[in-house]
């Protein structure tokens, strides 16, 4: 089976999300747009980090719901959700944030076309068409992609220790069952995972958890002093690495996220997009998690990646027209 689209957009995530919202919004006419993932279930957001609690406050998830029209959250008759009662300048756990993204997903579902299915490929079809190639063995045809398609936790090469994946070590219960009582636990990262994957260890009561962090600053943005105060956090350093790695029996890695990949024939392995217009070649765009805005730490030293779904909004809104272009 073959389809001819003038939009598809890769992935169900938040930022799939907006991308459908925005281009009905844009007046892209639904049957022109296909939207494709394997779960539709509202990306990691929502199942992945649904048990960890927001670092952003309600508000920002507010915002995002009421900033498409194509998402109909502001109509009278829509359900209620948890979310409406929870002060908006307080954060709340994600899995109440997603409960209006799993709704908004199916209101959109039932306008564009949409297919349960992963893309496997893309490759030039013709001048004017990209094709994407499915697991299920189809051939869709388009103008243009979007990619929203995420991140993997980033892990390091530690390869004869145990690793407790991420989204494990961030949902209690499943810790719970992966960390046995004489397990000495090395979290790596200075991030906010990091930081609650620390308050689960520490909630296990696991004994003498070590921290190992490459910026000082990260650490202190995210760790509050009582909670450093709890634990060892040590720099990694070679000393540090040799002392304290041969009696680690579990690692996990809270590094942050690489990105998702789909081959695009005719671009390196490991192409990259232009972080100033999201394009990752004629026709083909990114966003989200996977293709982020990117700033300036304020003092320079480094890249900041924006990788909460408020901004993802607003960099879709300053994007998109050159896109429709
Ligand atoms: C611990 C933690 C806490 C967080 N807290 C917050 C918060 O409080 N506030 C906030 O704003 N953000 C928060 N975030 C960030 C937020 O979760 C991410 O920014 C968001 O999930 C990324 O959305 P996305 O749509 O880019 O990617 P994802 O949510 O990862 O969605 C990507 C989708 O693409 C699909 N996909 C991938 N490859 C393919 C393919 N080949 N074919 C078809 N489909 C594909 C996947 O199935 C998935 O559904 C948090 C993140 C973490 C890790």
């Amino acid at each position: 089976m073959t389809k001819t689209m003038e939009w598809v957009v890769v992935g169900a995530g938040p930022a799939g999300i907006a991308a459908v919202g925005k281009l009905l919004d844009a007046g892209i006419h639904p049957q022109a747009i296909l939207w494709l993932d394997p779960h539709f279930k509202v990306g990691d957001f929502g199942t992945a980090w649904a048990h960890v609690g927001s670092n952003t406050p309600v508000e920002y998830f507010l915002k995002f719901y009421q900033h498409a029209k194509a998402f109909a959250y502001t109509h009278v008759n829509r359900p209620p959700f948890m979310i409406d009662k929870i002060d908006p300048g307080k954060n709340c756990p994600l899995i109440i944030a997603a409960q209006p993204l799993h709704w908004i997903t199916t209101q959109l579902r039932n306008r564009v076309s949409s297919l349960t299915d992963t893309v496997l490929h893309l490759s030039r079809a013709n001048p004017q068409h990209w094709g994407l190639t499915l697991a299920s063995g189809q051939v869709i045809y388009t103008k243009k992609v979007l990619l929203t398609i995420g991140g993997e936790a980033k892990t390091l090469n530690f390869n004869d220790i145990p690793t407790i994946p991420l989204k494990t070590a961030l949902h209690l219960e499943k810790l719970t069952a992966t960390i046995q009582p004489d397990d000495r636990v090395i979290v790596f990262g200075a991030s906010q995972s990091a930081k609650n994957v620390m308050e689960n260890l520490l909630q296990l009561n696991t004994q003498h958890p070590l921290l190992f962090y490459r910026s000082e600053r990260s650490l202190e943005r995210h760790f509050k002093t009582e909670l450093l105060a709890k634990f060892t956090q040590l720099p990694i350093t070679p000393r540090h690495l040799l002392n304290y790695m041969p009696n680690c029996t579990k690692i996990i890695y809270a590094i942050g996220f690489e990105r998702r990949h789909i081959p695009i024939k005719g671009l390196a392995d490991h192409y990259d997009y232009d972080p100033n217009t999201g394009e990752i070649a004629p026709g083909i765009f990114g966003l989200g998690m996977a293709f982020p805005e990117i700033l300036p730490y304020e003092l320079g030293q480094a890249e900041y990646r924006v990788t909460a779904i408020w901004p993802f909004m607003k960099r879709l809104q300053k994007l998109l027209p050159g896109w429709l272009n």
